[in-house]
């Protein structure tokens, strides 16, 4: 069976102390761990995607304008990955198994070529992690089942601003799509 890790949005904005629309110390508390799930994702030769929220503060029919301060726009330093995860992005980048994916709304799958590139490689398990639990790794792992991908969370590299929301996301992903949560 072959898999991918989907690392979504954990970048300056969303992780650190100052970030546009952070998660806070939650966020900061799992840098360790998806480090290292990423590292050994990318060591491993399996495919390490980067889907990363874009956004144009100027965009008045997009809805998370009306909805949340701007964050993660086009070539600012909030859109860079955080911390040891920044590091390594920079030192695999280059690889096959990485690819930076711009996104504009919650799921990885919205808009984007993401399906086609795991049809493409025969990849049936999606392993996820970043932030927010609730929000984007919680629609992204909507899309996961209804595609019908196995699904793998990693709970101590997932993160919320909201502690409510990331616990009721964690159950809905074992007790509603069958996840292994790790
Ligand atoms: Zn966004």
């Amino acid at each position: 069976m072959k898999k991918v890790l989907i690392n979504i949005d954990y970048t300056n904005d969303f992780v650190a102390p100052n970030g546009a629309l952070t998660c806070g110390q939650p966020a900061q508390d799992i840098e360790k761990a998806i480090t290292e799930i990423t590292e050994e994702f990318i060591q491993n030769g399996d495919f390490v995607v980067f889907a990363i929220d874009k956004h144009n503060p100027n965009d008045a029919l997009h809805p998370e304008n009306k909805l949340f301060p701007p964050h993660n726009i086009t070539g600012t330093a909030g859109r860079n990955l955080y911390g040891t995860l920044h590091d390594v992005y920079l030192q695999n980048k280059e690889k096959e198994n990485v690819y930076w994916m711009d996104k504009t709304r919650y799921s990885a799958f919205a808009g984007t070529d993401l399906e086609i590139k795991l049809r493409e490689r025969g990849i049936t398990e999606i392993h996820l992690v970043g932030c927010a639990t609730d929000i984007c790794v919680f629609q992204t792992a909507v899309d996961t089942y209804n595609k019908g991908f196995q699904m793998v969370v990693h709970k101590e590299a997932v993160a919320s601003f909201n502690p409510t929301g990331h616990q009721w996301a964690l159950d809905q992903f074992k007790n509603t799509f069958g996840a292994k949560v790790l």
